[in-house]
């Protein structure tokens, strides 16, 4: 019976095994190897790791992890949780069960893009979502939005005052805040996007009126996201209406013994996750210490 059972190895999950680890509480912490930047060549907005590898950074922290004899690590992917604190039952896809007293989810999220080809493969590439991780890069350069709703919007107004000009490309004809966008400074493509693919430089986007636009970046204004992982579901962990699990400050969710940190969680106080790799490592710190609490007394 493990103290802990840290599901997920982003920055939420090492940076949890990070804390319960120099607490001496035994853990195992279970990796599938899905990383939501997964496809990203270099993260940015964290400082002291500013342009560093998402994969660098990972190997980094599970080599300091390797100095704790009480931090475990496997990769394994986790299928069904089931019991309650203090005797919670995981069981792996390999067929192995593990047990924990308390559980930490930090599996993160998937994202949902738009339809619209190409776009996956430039996914993390030359294509974003989040104006504080990538926008910089793109100081004094063209991009483009996809998606001309209201979160494009919000997007132009980030990243209007950072690079260069934007262009935003509709997804549907009947897409029309043109009139807004253009008096906040952007220039709307005629015709919807009907795909997408890398240039030397960026991307190309082009449209149902058969213009094809270069650009240094793209930013989508039309995704979504998924828990990546069934666990609140199969748990019944309260939901907020984001799609992220509810937690309070220190990580624990609506079920007892289940804690939750990083992109799949966030507080009812704030109006979405806050996806970032610093903000997820800091959620990590609190649910551990949120563990390491619950355990001591
Ligand atoms: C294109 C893109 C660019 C980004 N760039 C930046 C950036 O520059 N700077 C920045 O701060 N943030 C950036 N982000 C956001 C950042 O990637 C996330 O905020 C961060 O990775 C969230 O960490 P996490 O630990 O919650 O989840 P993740 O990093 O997604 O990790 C989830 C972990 O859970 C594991 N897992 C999932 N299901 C299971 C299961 N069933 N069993 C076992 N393990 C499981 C996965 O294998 C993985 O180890 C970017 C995101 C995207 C999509």
């Amino acid at each position: 019976m493990y103290d802990a059972i840290v599901i997920g190895a982003g920055p939420a999950g090492l940076q949890a095994a990070l804390t319960l680890g120099r607490m001496h509480r035994s853990m195992l912490v279970l990796d599938s190897g899905a990383y939501r930047n997964g496809t990203v060549s270099h993260m940015h907005n964290v400082i002291g790791d500013d342009g560093t590898a998402p994969d660098e950074y990972r190997s980094r922290a599970r080599a300091q992890l390797a100095a704790y004899v009480d931090v475990e690590f496997r990769r394994a992917t986790a299928a069904s949780i089931t019991g309650a604190a203090d005797d919670f039952t995981v069981a792996l896809s390999d067929g192995h069960r593990e047990s924990a007293r308390r559980i930490i989810l930090a599996t993160g999220v998937a994202d949902e893009l738009p339809d619209v080809p190409g776009l996956d493969e430039l996914w993390g590439q030359h294509a974003f979502a989040c104006p504080f991780c990538d926008g910089h890069e793109f100081a004094g350069s063209q991009i483009g939005i996809i998606g001309a709703g209201p979160r494009a919007g919000h997007l132009l107004a980030l990243l209007g005052p950072v690079v260069g000009g934007i262009t935003v490309f509709s997804l549907d004809a009947a897409d029309d805040d043109t009139a807004l966008l253009e008096a906040a400074g952007a220039r709307v493509a005629a015709g919807a996007a009907t795909a997408v693919r890398s240039a030397t430089r960026g991307g190309v986007i082009v449209t149902a009126a058969g213009v094809d636009t270069e650009v240094a970046g793209l930013f989508v204004a039309a995704g979504s996201f998924r828990q990546r992982a069934p666990f609140a579901e199969q748990l019944g962990t309260r939901m907020l209406a984001s799609g992220s699990i509810e937690i309070d400050d220190f990580g624990r969710t609506s079920v007892a013994g289940v804690f939750a940190a990083g992109d799949l969680a966030h507080r009812a106080s704030m109006p979405g996750p806050m996806a970032s790799v610093i903000q997820s490592a800091a959620a990590g710190q609190l649910a551990a210490s949120g563990i390491v609490q619950e355990l001591s007394v």
